[in-house]
Parts: C-alpha cells; structure tokens; sequence
C-alpha cells in the first residue's frame, strides 16, 4: 500500500512538473523573435495573415513557434517537406486558436503532406458486408495523431481567402471537433448554456444547407457541408474565415455562433 501511495504521489508530481515546464517552454516560444525568412512566407503564401490586426498577427506568430515546435512534418509520396512548407499549414492552422485559451491540438502529433491529391482506401460497412474503394483525397483528419494534406491544396486554399475553401482550415476545423472524442460537428464549448443555443442554431442551418443541396441551389455554405454535422461544421468554418462578410449578412445567427466560439470577428479584418 505504501509502495502504492509513493508510485502515485510520483506520477501526480511528475505531471505537475510536465505541465508546468510544458506552459513555460511555450511562455518562451511565444516570446521569441519570430524568423524574418517566416514572415516572408507568410506575407508571400498566407493573404490571411496579412488581414489581421497587428496584435492578432503577433498571436499568430506566437502560435506558429509553439506549433511547429510540437508538431512533426512528414512528406508523402516523394515529396521534401520546406520551411515554407511548414510555416504555411501552421498558420492557417493557427488562426483557429487565436483569441482562445488553447491547447495546440493536443490529440495530434503529425502532418503528413502529399505534393497534390492522393488516393486513400475507404472502408464503410453494408449490415455485415464490409466495402472497399478507393478515393481521391486532398486531406483528412484522424481522430488521434495525425492530419494528411495535399500540398498543392494547401497552396492554392491559402492563397484564394474569398473562395471559401481551404484544406487546412477545414481539417484542422474536425480536429477542434474531435477534442471531445466524437466527430459530431460540436467542438467543446464554453459554457453547458451555450450548447443549448448551439444546438439550435447549427440544427436549423444543418437542415437548410441540405434542402439547398437537395435542390441544388446556391448558399454561402459549400453543399459538402450537407453531408453530416461534422462536416457541416468544418464547412462553415470554411466560410467563417473566407467569406466573412458574406455569411454575416446571410446567416447572422450561425456568425453569431462561431464568433463565440472561436472570439474573433474576421468580418471586421475583411473590411478593415
Ligand atoms: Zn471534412
């Protein structure tokens, strides 16, 4: 018993240790002079970065060093991962934790990136039939551990902010929605009232989006997004950040939402 009760005692200390140690080597990253090569990049790849308050854009940096201090990078299918390379995932990454108390995507430990789409195998099940096919894919996120992209995705979806479509933006959207382990379009939320609203609001845009889909006809919101809450959500984040205006005088209530959530107003950058 006692033996116990010095293992436990050891292990309680040795996490208060990594937590602590962990807040500040990220206090000093944060702190330190940000690569003027990387702002380079980001001036050059990332028209994002560019929109952002300066103090917004000294959190992005901030961020950026603690990411791709963390974070590892692997190149697929022949291709070398760069600087420039990962400066550019990380920022726009980073962008959906600015302005929030954030833990830098605790579940994820890699980016693996591809030169351009790639084919992954899909398994879905019939009752007990179990089907395979193949798809083309230009990034996906998995529950633990890793995101995969498409590098000439991510280049053109950084470049073009008005589109509404940017890879990293939205899988890196499904890992927020992981963090509470279920891929159901609800990240965790502030406060237990805010699910209430939350789930009233996303409900009705969710049902919207697929009557629009279902007849084809045009929305702010990318019709993929009809595909299930989660995807719905990484859609909408999608246009949160690239089509700001646009879904604030569209869908004032599902603005409303993300702007709680995430505690920026990329409405105001736009037009700034
Ligand atoms: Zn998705």
């Amino acid at each position: 018993m006692q033996t116990f009760i010095i293992l436990l005692a050891a292990i309680i200390s040795f996490t208060i240790f990594f937590q602590w140690w962990r807040r500040y080597d990220r206090r000093m990253l944060r702190a330190s002079a940000f690569p003027e090569k990387w702002r380079e990049f980001l001036n050059n790849q990332v028209p994002l970065y560019a929109r952002l308050p300066d103090e917004l854009k000294r959190e992005l940096e901030g961020h950026i060093q603690v990411f791709l201090s963390e974070k590892y990078f692997e190149g697929a299918g022949g291709l070398e991962i760069t600087d420039e390379m990962r400066v550019t995932v990380a920022a726009q990454a980073c962008v959906l934790l600015l302005g929030r108390n954030t833990n830098y995507y605790p579940q994820l430990s890699s980016i693996i990136i591809y030169p351009a789409a790639y084919i992954a195998e899909h398994i879905t099940h019939e009752g007990l039939v179990e089907i395979r096919d193949n798809q083309v894919r230009l990034g996906e996120a998995w529950h633990r551990g890793s995101v995969v992209l498409s590098w000439s995705d991510v280049h053109s979806g950084a470049n073009d902010i008005k589109d509404g479509h940017n890879v990293v933006l939205h899988e890196f959207a499904h890992l927020l929605d992981f963090e509470d382990g279920r891929a159901d379009g609800v990240p965790p939320l502030d406060h237990r009232s805010s699910y209430v609203s939350w789930a009233r609001v996303m409900a009705a845009e969710f049902e919207r989006l697929q009557l629009k889909a279902a007849s084809d006809k045009k929305s702010v919101l990318d019709h993929y997004g009809a595909t299930n809450p989660a995807e719905f959500f990484a859609v909408a984040v999608e246009a949160f950040y690239e089509k700001p205006e646009q879904l604030k005088r569209k869908r004032p209530e599902l603005y409303e939402e993300l702007q709680a959530f995430f505690k920026v107003d990329p409405a105001e950058w736009a037009r700034a």
